[in-house]
């Protein structure tokens, strides 16, 4: 349910609403407009006819029922488009946001070599996995603590922002102490302990779509982090599995208007995943700015030919300068500023 203060109202008679919702068991979640503020009551759908009463507490305009099923998320509870700060950059408001970097951190000279790199070519974030969900159990699993490690020395020498994967709930807290925003990959989507987890450390959040989840499910997915009090979660669009074999996945770039149309979270596109081949890249970046996306997330490597992982989807160095020039007139053309 969405309780719609009335315009002026006091801030006693929302303190009074939040409590009221509060004592009906539900949570509250307050949204502060110029004109008016609006309160979200989540919870236990089953009691929520109870909470239409409301409407006769002094400062209430309306009480009206979220029809989604995710709440939090929806356009119908924020209609405002959300951007999120991570470090200095904002995703989600009028400059298009390129996340850069290796799959994998892998040495010192390589995570600190490509964070210059991508920094020169115009990204603000850098990417890099300390911790790897790999398919095979024998595959390189990430450097781990020592990646975060390398990955705050990149930061310290260039100033960027560095977003990297946490796999498990016991290890949100270690890597929120270096991370400037924790990534859930698309194998853990639907890992309803490390959602909440996330959604409990006030970190942003890049959220990557599940390789076999549908809009609503990854929207739904979005909503567990949102419930625990984090509003701070941009989506990843990456690729989906379908009957395709020529490309890793099938980029699914239908989900950017889908999700823009009903949540105000921002959403951006990962080419590299989505296709699984470098060449596909740079032509997918510029259809997921046309579309509307947010941002980028392009993974680079300085000779990609000796990647621990991802090697064949990895820009180099020159490739990913191209893409940064190529793309301006599409980020120009969806009105954002590169
Ligand atoms: C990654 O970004 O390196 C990654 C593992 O992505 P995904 O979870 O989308 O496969
Ligand atoms: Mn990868």
């Amino acid at each position: 349910m969405i309780i719609v203060m009335k315009s002026g109202a006091a801030e006693e008679d929302l303190q009074r609403v939040i409590h009221t919702i509060e004592e009906l068991g539900y949570q509250s979640h307050v949204i502060r407009g110029t004109q008016r503020s609006v309160i979200g009551a989540v919870g236990d759908e089953r009691g929520k006819a109870r909470l239409q009463s409301l409407e006769v507490l002094p400062g209430v305009e309306s009480v009206v029922p979220i029809l989604q099923p995710f709440k939090l998320a929806s356009r119908e509870f924020k209609r405002s488009q959300t951007v999120v700060k991570v470090g200095e950059v904002d995703i989600g408001g009028d400059r298009l946001v390129v996340i850069a970097g290796p799959c994998s951190v892998e040495t010192e000279d390589q995570i600190l070599e490509t964070a210059k790199t991508v920094k020169e070519a115009g990204a603000t974030i850098l990417r890099g996995g300390a911790f790897k969900p790999r398919t095979s159990p024998y595959a390189f699993q990430g450097l781990g603590e020592e990646g975060l490690r390398l990955l705050a020395a990149a930061r310290k020498e260039t100033g960027l922002a560095i977003v990297t994967e946490v796999l498990k709930p016991e290890d949100v807290d270690l890597v929120a102490e270096t991370a400037d925003m924790l990534q859930i990959g698309a194998r853990n989507m639907q890992n309803f302990a490390l959602l909440k987890r996330v959604g409990e450390v006030k970190k942003p959040v890049l959220l990557k779509r599940g390789i076999s989840s549908t809009i609503q499910e990854f929207l739904m997915a979005a909503e567990y982090v949102l419930s625990e009090g984090n509003y701070n979660i941009v989506l990843c669009e990456r690729g989906i599995r379908t009957f395709e074999t020529s490309t890793r996945f099938t980029l699914d770039l239908n989900a950017v208007p889908v999700i823009k149309k009903h949540s105000h979270l921002p959403v951006i596109v990962d080419p590299s995943h989505g296709t699984g081949h470098w060449e596909y890249v740079t032509p997918m970046a510029k259809a997921a700015i046309a579309c509307g996306a947010d941002g980028l997330m392009i993974e680079v490597h300085m000779r990609p030919e000796i990647a621990f992982s991802d090697g064949i989807q990895s820009l180099k160095p020159a490739a990913f300068r191209q893409l940064m020039q190529e793309v301006a007139p599409f980020a120009q053309a969806a009105g954002r500023r590169l």
